[in-house]
């Protein structure tokens, strides 16, 4: 239904608009707000969004990089340009963004725990008894983070939290998704998690950094989410038929937030039980 959609947007697109000078993303790809990798990255064009230029694309070469500037998020910003396919297109510019959640077997980059800074877990974490028929899904409830430094100290301090104020044995989350677009590595796979009272063993817990009462996570989160679902489904370390849920569906809180709530609800695979706790859902984005 959704896709119809999309499509039948796509079609009004093509016809009003003049063939378009496409930039798509190869990756998930950082904006700066100046030419080079030092300076302050504002957003990321997900893997697979194709931004139109203007007449005011410009190329700045620094060192062996060549920047590509472009609008994107309503402001100006540079991209190294070897993280851009041109396309021309008869339209609008496409967006395949959000087909990586048909994307089999691609797997996320999953940044290690060591690669973050992680602290050993306390004592030794069991491991999951069987394949998790669940994915919960959770949010930070603090503030946002849009790179990959500023998304580790996030991890960081989740794990300090959850050890040192809430006594766990380590970080309590499966995995960690951040705006950035990256994947960073809890408990993993594998180990029984403390992310969803009365629920860890049968399910892995995703959490991404932020507060989405209001506000949605970006698409580069939401992709980094599908596909590491995918690319748990597809190693066998989630269920086929796996089934997502919010935190509040289960346990009494906020968490993941209304907003992001309102997305998963569009999610093939969201179920929202009997008695859930989290708030009615805004019926109309499913018309988005
Ligand atoms: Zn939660």
């Amino acid at each position: 239904m959704i896709w119809h959609i999309i499509v039948f947007i796509n079609i009004i697109h093509r016809t009003i608009a003049e063939d378009g000078h496409c930039a798509c993303a190869i990756g998930n790809v950082a904006v700066y707000r100046e030419a080079g990798r030092l300076e302050t990255q504002f957003s990321v064009i997900p893997s697979g969004q194709c931004v139109q230029h203007r007449d005011e694309l410009r190329f700045v070469t620094l060192s062996n990089t060549t920047w590509t500037s472009l609008e994107y998020a309503g402001q100006i910003g540079f991209v190294d340009s070897n993280m851009l396919s041109p396309e021309v297109w008869n339209g609008g510019c496409p967006d395949r963004s959000q087909s990586v959640r048909d994307v089999p077997n691609q797997c996320p980059r999953i940044i290690t725990r060591q690669e973050w800074g992680a602290r050993p877990p306390s004592h030794l974490i069991s491991n999951l008894p069987a394949t998790p028929q669940y994915v919960f899904i959770h949010h930070g409830a603090g503030s946002r983070c849009f790179t990959e430094s500023a998304c580790s100290d996030k991890v960081k301090s989740y794990q300090d939290f959850h050890m040192d104020t809430r006594g766990w044995w380590d970080i309590g989350y499966s995995f960690v998704v951040g705006e950035d677009g990256n994947v960073y590595e809890a408990r993993g796979w594998d180990k029984i998690g403390a992310h969803t009272y009365g629920h860890n063993s049968v399910g892995i817990g995703i959490s991404v950094i932020g507060d989405f009462r209001t506000v949605t996570p970006n698409q580069a989160a939401l992709n980094a989410v599908t596909q590491l679902i995918a690319c748990g489904v597809n190693t066998g370390k989630i269920q086929t038929n796996y089934t997502m849920q919010g935190h509040c569906d289960v346990v009494r809180t906020e968490c993941p937030g209304k907003s992001f709530l309102d997305i998963l609800n569009t999610w093939p695979h969201y179920h929202r039980p009997n008695g859930s706790y989290c708030p009615p859902f805004d019926e109309s984005i499913q018309m988005k």
